[in-house]
């Protein structure tokens, strides 16, 4: 039943006089790009709680995350997430919708929702447990109290297109550089900050909030990004691809704050780029969490994690720099603040290629490839 804005209790299918099924990428099972299947009978979405709000999907834009989703990451730890009391049997995910940014339109307000109406325009990115933006409609929360809030008002100055490409990456980059990071809007003139793989999602989103704040801002990407990254601001440009980029790195001046887009073998000489004994802070986004919870279940993987974390946080502590990971982490007003920078012309999309609804296995292709130029949008309805 669905808890809809006249108060009744209804079907949203039966009360809205819509079709029960709607056209979807769906999975039925984990794998390489074979698995994705197209299909006209996906379960229309429902709205279950009162805070939610079911959005009619325009774009959708791709991240890495899919690609690993599809095969299989994540699939234990997400499992418990959605179904913590495991009523369900193993493989009740599936059809699994995937594509985690949306932009598109209100289409159904829960009862609590006052904060947006059916057709406005928003934007969001969706938590990796719930349905993804692959599909005509999907279901967001869009609490009042704006605790958990996902939904926000879509940038005006933005098509669907170009807004589907930011939700993802930017939350990601404002969770990991101002709730970790410790940066905003007010300490971050005169930072400088490294940004290892600037030329991808998170990072061309990174680069632009963090000049439109003030910061100082270094990037590492391939000699072929220089023009693409230096165009969003970014003030000195290394490109790794010409030889060991660390040495370059140490002989530029220290950091206060360094985003990792690359992990592997970084972690073993960026923190020694830091400031020490100044609060300066290593932020990856690569991190082996979902992996460890995967493989051992959520209570020892969280306990493999934390003791890992503690570990190196602790070694480098001693050497007055701080190492954190950093997450994703759905925030509306997070969205809201990206919303007005957005239209005060203080952030771009980018774009690098868009496909169509029935090119989505194309769209996946192209993202597994790597090397990405910024984002890649699918265009829904
Ligand atoms: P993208 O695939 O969009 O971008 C990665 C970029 O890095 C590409 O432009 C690539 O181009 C470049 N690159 C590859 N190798 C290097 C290198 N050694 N040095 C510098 N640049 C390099 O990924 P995203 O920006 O979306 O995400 C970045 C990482 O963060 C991914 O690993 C992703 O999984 C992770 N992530 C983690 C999240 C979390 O919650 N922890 C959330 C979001 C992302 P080229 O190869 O041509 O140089």
């Amino acid at each position: 039943p669905a808890l809809v804005k006249d108060g009744s209790l209804r079907t949203l299918s039966t009360s809205a006089r819509r079709s029960t099924v709607m056209q979807a990428w769906v999975i039925d099972k984990y794998g390489n790009n074979s698995v994705l299947r197209y299909t006209k009978n996906a379960s229309f979405p429902i709205i279950h709680y009162p805070n939610e709000v079911i959005v009619k999907v325009n774009a959708a834009g791709l991240n890495p995350l899919d690609i690993n989703m599809r095969g299989g990451y994540g699939a234990a730890t997400l499992a418990m997430k959605r179904d913590p009391l495991s009523i369900n049997k193993a493989g009740s995910e599936f059809p699994l919708i995937l594509g985690r940014d949306v932009s598109g339109v209100i289409m159904e307000c829960g009862l609590d929702v006052s904060y947006f109406k059916p057709g406005d325009e928003v934007w969001a990115a969706i938590p990796p447990w719930k349905q993804g933006s692959l599909a005509e409609f999907v279901v967001l929360s869009a609490n009042e109290l704006r605790q958990n809030l996902q939904v926000s008002h879509k940038p005006k100055s933005l098509s669907h297109v170009d807004a589907a490409s930011l939700p993802y990456v930017a939350a990601t980059a404002w969770s990991a550089l101002v709730n970790t990071g410790g940066l905003n809007k007010d300490n971050s003139a005169k930072k400088r900050v490294l940004i290892l793989g600037g030329s991808g999602g998170v990072g061309t989103f990174a680069i632009q909030m963090l000049k439109s704040w003030g910061a100082h801002v270094t990037v590492t990407c391939s000699q072929n990004a220089e023009h693409l990254v230096r165009g969003l601001g970014a003030d000195d440009v290394v490109d790794y691809t010409a030889g060991p980029v660390e040495r370059k790195l140490h002989t530029l001046e220290k950091f206060d704050v360094i985003l990792d887009n690359i992990g592997g073998e970084t972690e073993h000489w960026a923190l020694s780029l830091l400031k020490p004994w100044c609060g300066a802070k290593y932020v990856t986004l690569v991190t082996p969490f979902l992996r460890n919870t995967d493989q051992l279940g959520l209570a020892d993987g969280m306990m493999q994690t934390a003791v890992t974390v503690a570990t190196k946080a602790l070694k480098h502590i001693t050497k007055g720099v701080h190492y954190r990971w950093g997450f994703f982490a759905p925030s509306g007003p997070a969205l809201d603040d990206v919303s007005e920078m957005v239209d005060a012309g203080k952030i771009r999309a980018v774009v690098e290629e868009q496909f169509s609804f029935a090119q989505v296995p194309k769209a996946f292709e192209k993202v597994e490839k790597g090397h990405a130029r910024g984002k890649i949008v699918v265009t829904v309805t």
